[in-house]
């Protein structure tokens, strides 16, 4: 094995212990006002939603999908949306409802706020994510045309004098290389960021990216960040056509997983091989994929009104009827 990634490992161990968590990213809106940034789903629609209002997902849909977090021993590792998605009284409603169901930090992946809107956030939240992508000015400035890093750090700095953590996200597979790690790291070091996630670029069709990174190179990301920073929080991406590479990222000094599709394929062979795969890597996998939970929603929803508590139930059920499905098809 690649000596960088047996250092990581090493690294890892002495700082950690062997819990491994699924995080789950809480999608919030199908609005952006960026829109352009070109590995994104988002600039790939010819009609794009241009009022954030009617891109919105019904807070019903989003606290009954926390509920299912919670019942799953999924973290959710942020709420996550376009920028200008959402205003910030909607948010912080949002969030006290989240609260209520679910006692997590919460961090927020959804562009980039003022000073007046973090100070408003600062009592909901323990951090905000950058979504940074990568740290290479040249292919940032292609691939992120709108989406400005000096915009992300001059959020951050706002951050610091308000004690609130920072994390960002590195997508692999963009252009660059592994001799660009060192720019990377003066990023994470300069901003005092708590957390990273990385993905592995997944090509989507109608943009300009056709494949994504070896799993020995994004690895490799991983590894050399836990070396550098042994503390630090690390979640990897994983999509399910690649899964194999989960045992090398965990490996490689990765704290937890994100991006399965854990709704549609809970309970199903791709579920389970992560599960086994967690395993093997001499994990303990504290998060459930495969099994249907146990619950009272009679209780778990006890704090919200009749209708509040009638709408969230439905689409609960609905999440459900589908997990239950999975088991039955596959
Ligand atoms: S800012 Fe985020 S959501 Fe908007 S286009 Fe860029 S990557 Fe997509």
């Amino acid at each position: 094995m690649n000596p960088i990634i047996n250092k990581a490992q090493k690294i890892y161990s002495e700082n950690f212990s062997k819990n491994c968590y699924f995080e789950r990213a809480i999608f919030l809106s199908w609005y952006c006002s960026k829109g352009d940034c070109k590995f994104c789903y988002m600039s790939t629609q010819k009609n794009k939603i241009k009022e954030p209002k009617l891109a919105k997902r019904r807070n019903s849909s989003i606290l009954a999908e926390v509920l299912l977090c919670k019942l799953c021993s999924w973290n959710i590792e942020f709420l996550s949306g376009g920028y200008e998605s959402f205003s910030i009284d909607e948010l912080i409603g949002l969030i006290k409802d989240i609260r209520l169901i679910v006692n997590q930090d919460i961090w927020l992946n959804m562009g980039v706020f003022k000073k007046k809107e973090l100070n408003q956030l600062k009592p909901h939240i323990k951090g905000v994510t950058g979504a940074v992508e990568t740290t290479n000015k040249k292919i940032h400035k292609k691939v992120c045309p709108s989406k400005h890093i000096y915009e992300i750090e001059k959020m951050f700095e706002l951050c610091d004098s308000l004690n609130l953590e920072k994390s960002i996200t590195i997508i692999i597979g963009l252009g660059e290389t592994i001799s660009d790690f060192d720019l990377l790291k003066k990023f994470i070091k300069k901003h005092n960021i708590s957390r990273i996630t990385f993905y592995a670029l997944n090509p989507h069709k109608n943009t300009p990216f056709k494949k994504g990174p070896d799993s020995s190179y994004y690895a490799e990301w991983i590894a050399r960040t836990r070396i550098c920073f042994p503390d630090l929080e690390i979640i990897a991406g994983s999509w399910h056509n690649r899964l194999d590479e989960i045992s090398l990222l965990l490996i490689a000094g990765a704290n937890s997983i994100t991006k399965f599709k854990a709704i549609k394929l809970f309970n199903t062979m791709y579920s389970k091989k992560i599960e086994q795969i967690v395993k093997r890597s001499k994990r303990e996998f504290k998060s459930n994929l495969s099994s249907v939970p146990e619950f009272n929603l009679e209780k778990e929803l006890s704090f919200f009104n009749k209708d509040k508590k009638l709408e969230i139930k439905k689409k609960f059920l609905k999440y459900l009827n589908q997990m239950k499905k999975n088991g039955k098809n596959k």
